[in-house]
């Protein structure tokens, strides 16, 4: 049955205050299922003035939550994530309709986004300061370093992975005292509007979080600037990020910026060649290849070379490509048109400098995917290093394969990019394992695995990649201020 039918009326609107805010002047954006086209909801884009209602609603609600104790706040997440973890096949279902992403992804993310929740429902009751005793000689002074939060955060989030990276900014946001203005991207807003409503039912009180619907420059400018939001969460584009950054410059506003990446996956003479070419299939193709950290970049060692290009292109030959609903598929459709015009564009780049074409590099023949932005999963060699693949970010499914002489040119090829997102290495010698995740300039190494996350451990990119941390304590410092007291004797 077709999506848009299985799903019924969507609606999604602001979330103002507690309720669902009807937009005044809005302007209708039409979200379509990216494997057909189906039309799946119609929204109202917002403008400055129902940004400027949910800031002052995130204000107004700001120290009633604050005074709220951390234990509660932890509680409120904990029962949302049940809430979402019950409702995970209609959530699925709507992220897949929005998205385009394989139903068996939109499970996992889910499954992510509650976990986040869960991970920082647990810390709340470890949010510390500290106590420096004996300051000076004088008796009775001692010190005490006060964390708290920041106030009012804005959320501004991409439509890759709508609803866990929403949850990388919420429960660390929330946990640490702050309220908060969300900013879906404007094809994804079905799935997180959602689910902050559920947070809602859960318990969290009217204003604590905020949503407003609408596009970069209406709604993610006018958040961004405005004078009593204290800091921004941001993922996205490092050309946006860069916008952001400037936008906050004006009034000092704290950022956190996950921006784009460009990771390498080195693949030494002495690797198990077979767990890599899984590895790679997953890591590059999951998402349709438009994940942050994607391997976007294949370094193999020469003697090797062979060897694994020709097991990894059996492995891609075989990935089954449709719609996200259809059983079995993993590889569905891209976002939009314009992300597959652009991968279109940066593997004719590559041909034109000479590259070959392994897999794919076409849209599929299939007459049933016509309606979609499908485009087949690919893989290149012989791409110069100087062509779009080799120093732009390839946000799709198509992979670039790069030999390289030794460890030393590898980590040097890895290292040559404005990113620093992720990279992993594929060896079995401990020393070179040890040199490349000392020595590459990048926020993950893995060695023997790829794109795994934890909310355990912080994650942030190097040079353009980013500032600040999601994940792990790391990230709950990103939403707290530090603040030194000094106690002297009365
Ligand atoms: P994008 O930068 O175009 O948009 C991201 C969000 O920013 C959207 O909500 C958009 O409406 C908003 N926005 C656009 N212009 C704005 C402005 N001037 N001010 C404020 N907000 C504005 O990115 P995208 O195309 O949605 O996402 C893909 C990019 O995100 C890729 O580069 C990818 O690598 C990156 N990404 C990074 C991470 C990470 O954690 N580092 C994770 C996922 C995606």
């Amino acid at each position: 049955m077709a999506i848009a039918a299985q799903l019924g009326t969507v609606e999604a609107k602001n979330f103002i205050g507690g309720r669902s805010h009807e937009t005044a002047n809005g302007r209708p954006r039409e979200i379509r299922d990216p494997a057909t086209g189906e039309l799946v909801a119609t929204v109202m884009d917002s403008g400055a003035a129902e940004v400027d209602l949910a800031v002052r609603d995130a204000h107004r609600a700001f120290a009633r939550w604050w005074d709220t104790p951390a234990s509660t706040r932890g509680a409120i997440l904990h029962e949302a994530a049940q809430a979402v973890l019950g409702k995970t096949k209609e959530l699925s279902l709507l992220l897949t309709a929005e998205q385009g992403k394989p139903l068996a992804e939109s499970r996992m993310e889910i499954r992510r986004f509650a976990h986040t929740l869960e991970h920082y429902a647990g810390l709340a009751k470890n949010l510390r300061g500290g106590y420096v005793p004996d300051l000076d000689e004088k008796p009775h002074r001692h010190g005490l370093i006060l964390k708290r939060p920041l106030g009012v955060c804005a959320a501004i989030i991409p439509w890759n992975f709508p609803l866990s990276l929403l949850g990388n900014k919420l429960a660390p946001a929330l946990v640490a005292g702050n309220t908060m203005v969300v900013k879906p991207a404007e094809s994804t807003p079905l799935t997180s509007t959602r689910v902050i409503e559920m947070l809602h039912e859960a318990g969290l009180p009217a204003g604590v979080v905020n949503t407003v619907l609408g596009d970069g420059p209406g709604v993610g400018t006018e958040l961004v600037r405005h004078p009593m939001v204290a800091k921004v969460g941001f993922t996205g584009s490092t050309e946006v990020g860069r916008l952001v950054m400037a936008d906050a410059a004006r009034s000092i506003k704290r950022v956190t910026l996950e921006l784009g990446g460009s990771d390498p996956m080195i693949i030494c003479d002495d690797a198990d060649i077979d767990r890599a070419v899984s590895a790679a299939s997953v890591g590059r193709f999951f998402n349709c290849g438009q994940a942050c950290l994607a391997i976007k970049r294949i370094l193999l060692f020469e003697s090797i070379a062979d060897e694994f290009t020709e097991k990894l292109a059996d492995k891609v030959r075989k990935l089954t490509v449709g719609p996200g609903t259809e059983e079995g598929v993993r590889l569905g459709p891209l976002h939009s048109a314009e992300g597959r015009d652009q991968v279109e564009a940066q593997v004719g780049d590559a041909i034109e400098r000479g590259a070959r074409i392994l897999v794919g590099g076409k849209r599929p023949d299939d007459a049933a995917l016509a309606k979609g932005h499908f485009y087949s999963a690919t893989l290149l060699a012989d791409v110069d290093p100087a062509s779009r693949m080799g120093t732009e970010e390839v946000f799709g499914p198509a992979l670039p394969l790069f030999k390289v002489k030794d460890l030393d040119d590898a980590i040097a090829r890895a290292n040559d990019s404005i990113w620093g997102l992720g990279s992993s290495i594929w060896t079995r010698d401990l020393d070179r394992a040890t040199k490349a995740a000392e020595r590459i300039e990048a926020g993950y190494t893995w060695i023997n695995s790829v794109t795994k996350i934890y909310d355990e451990l912080p994650f942030g990119g190097f040079k353009q990649s980013g500032l600040g941390h999601e994940h792990g304590h790391e990230a709950l410092d990103c939403y707290l201020q530090t603040k030194s007291v000094v106690v002297a004797a009365g």
